[in-house]
């Protein structure tokens, strides 16, 4: 398990973080500072689309991607405009713990019969839904795919700088993620 940093003053932010929007969503969320006002996004957060979740930031202060499991893949040109459009410097991608989209081949049968159930679909197409889908979404651990997915964005976007966390759901507090 890779090391959770609860951030609970300014000199638990990473240094690199520390005077850079990284540390004011930090601050904000965690640490009670008072709103700015802003009229430009400052930065780019990913999260899950979770619904334990809720970030205590300022207006205007960030555009928000939310993608199960925080998984930016598949929602890569609204990264990129944001960057090239937005002028964003910084992305804070954010997992959390007890996310949906960990193992979701042991939800298979949820999933399918719940689109059956409820969204009226067929069987047979629910089952090939899940099959060809799940496979792309599953991000097997936590911290390890927030971990890896933020690397994969500094090799994609090499001047922007990014940074790994955790928001766990019992306290709703976000925690910087100690990379090796
Ligand atoms: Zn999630």
């Amino acid at each position: 398990m890779k090391e959770l940093i609860n951030i609970s003053s300014i000199d638990d932010i990473f240094p690199q973080y520390r005077n850079t929007p990284i540390g004011l969503l930090l601050e904000y969320h965690n640490l009670n500072r008072p709103m700015d006002s802003y009229d430009n996004a400052q930065l780019l957060i990913g999260m899950c689309m979770d619904n334990r979740k809720h970030l205590h930031i300022p207006d205007n202060f960030a555009y928000i991607i939310r993608s199960g499991g925080a998984n930016l893949r598949y929602s890569e040109f609204k990264v990129s405009y944001a960057i090239a459009a937005g002028a964003v410097e910084h992305i804070a991608l954010i997992g959390h713990n007890n996310c949906g989209m960990v193992n979701l081949a042991a939800r298979k049968d949820i999933v399918i019969n719940g689109l059956v159930e409820r969204a009226g679909w067929e069987q047979s197409k629910a089952e090939e839904h899940f099959m060809q889908f799940a496979p792309l979404f599953e991000i097997g651990n936590e911290v390890d795919f927030v971990l890896s997915e933020s690397q994969r964005l500094r090799l994609r976007y090499p001047k922007i700088t990014i940074a790994p966390m955790l928001y766990k759901v019992e306290d709703n507090r976000l925690y910087l993620i100690r990379e090796d």
